[in-house]
């Protein structure tokens, strides 16, 4: 197969600079195409490969929630880009206590790489399920759906748009010579408001809005919550977030196109502005570690290590504190949570109501 970076070059050459958000599409669809990147050999590791506490108590909220729900059967129970398949099979195994729910959910998992697909099948074949895959979450058949979605938001595309005493122009990216670089539309044209300072950047995640709107539509019409961990903050903020990871460093995002995790960081802001925009329940956001301690995490880890030997306690306490830890540098207070839900459940498991939700709904 001819590099990506080959490819890229001959398009740029052709049809002259394209937009970061093309460039993200392009490399993030070869990206997950052609390896499974998860894992200490990997580029990047997830809560969900961390430990298995953290799908059984997403599958703890889960049944709680299809509790509240009425017990809708059948309801869709719905994965966006489930990696591994980790966080399902936990969360399907916590659901043995409640088999009633067993019998009322499908599995709809909503994934566009082939490699990772067979590995989710792998993982799942005993789970008792069958499972359906959706290029698209728009293919998931209607009804009531509990959906979750662990490090999915930043992995699509956005536009960004740098400040320029002309206004707003957009990011691109062009060819020097052999090398990619990046480049600036020269017409300004976002409306973005007033630029704070030139050089600043905007980033604008047209796929993840559009994403958004169809969700929180569907939450408004049908029962059901939606459940969003990913890292990132609350804007509006000015900044490059875009960063490429590849063997757990970071790496210059135009270095190896295609060979790198590129990311950016979410704007759960937008998201849940977004959201109440459908008359939808706005829950959170809270950090990571404050949502599994609401759950009650530590408990989980304390009743595991009691059928434990030593090493593996000492494994499991290392998870709990990876899982939770809050410093600056730590995926309990780097990841956020943040869940939409139809108008009729007042409150989810963890998280404390947002005062975003529409006031008449
Ligand atoms: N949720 C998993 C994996 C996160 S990696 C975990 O926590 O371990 C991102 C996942 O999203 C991968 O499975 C990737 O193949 C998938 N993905 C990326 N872009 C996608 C898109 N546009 N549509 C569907 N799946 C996508």
């Amino acid at each position: 197969m001819r590099t990506l970076e080959d490819q890229l070059r001959d398009l740029i050459a052709f049809e002259g600079p394209i937009t970061v958000e093309r460039y993200m599409g392009l490399c993030l669809e070869r990206y997950y195409a052609t390896r499974d990147p998860l894992g200490a050999v990997g580029d990047f590791t997830t809560a969900p490969e961390i430990s298995q506490m953290f799908g059984e108590l997403i599958g703890l909220w889960m049944l709680e929630v299809w509790h509240a729900m009425g017990r809708p059967s059948p309801c869709r129970l719905i994965e966006l880009g489930p990696g591994r398949g980790t966080l399902m099979a936990d969360l399907l195994r916590a659901s043995r206590l409640l088999p009633d729910f067993r019998s009322a959910v499908s599995v709809h998992l909503v994934e566009t790489s082939p490699t990772l697909r067979e590995r989710q099948r792998a993982m799942l074949a005993t789970s008792g399920f069958e499972i359906a895959w959706h290029d698209r979450i728009e293919d998931v058949p209607e009804g009531p759906a509990l959906l979750v979605a662990n490090e999915f938001f930043d992995a699509l595309p956005v536009r960004q748009f740098v400040a320029t005493d002309r206004g707003w122009c957009e990011r691109l990216v062009g060819l020097e010579g052999e090398h990619l670089v990046f480049g600036l539309r020269a017409e300004p044209e976002a409306p973005l408001g007033k630029p704070p300072h030139p050089g600043a950047i905007r980033e604008w995640p047209a796929t993840s809005i559009a994403l958004m709107k169809g969700l929180s539509h569907r939450l408004a019409c049908e029962t059901g919550a939606a459940l969003i961990i990913d890292y990132g903050y609350w804007g509006p903020a000015f900044g490059d977030t875009l960063q490429a990871l590849k063997q757990h460093q970071h790496v210059d995002p135009l270095s190896e196109p295609g060979e790198a995790d590129l990311t950016t960081h979410v704007d759960f802001q937008r998201l849940a502005e977004t959201a109440a925009g459908n008359k939808v329940r706005i829950h959170g956001m809270a950090t990571q570690g404050e949502f599994l301690q609401a759950l009650g995490i530590e408990a989980r880890a304390a009743s595991l290590k009691q059928r434990a030997t030593p090493a593996q306690a000492a494994d499991i306490d290392r998870a709990l504190a990876r899982l939770i830890a809050r410093g600056p540098t730590e995926m309990g207070g780097l990841f956020k949570v943040l869940a939409i839900s139809h108008a009729g459940l007042e409150a989810v498991p963890g998280l404390p109501p947002h005062p975003l939700t529409p006031a008449r709904m």
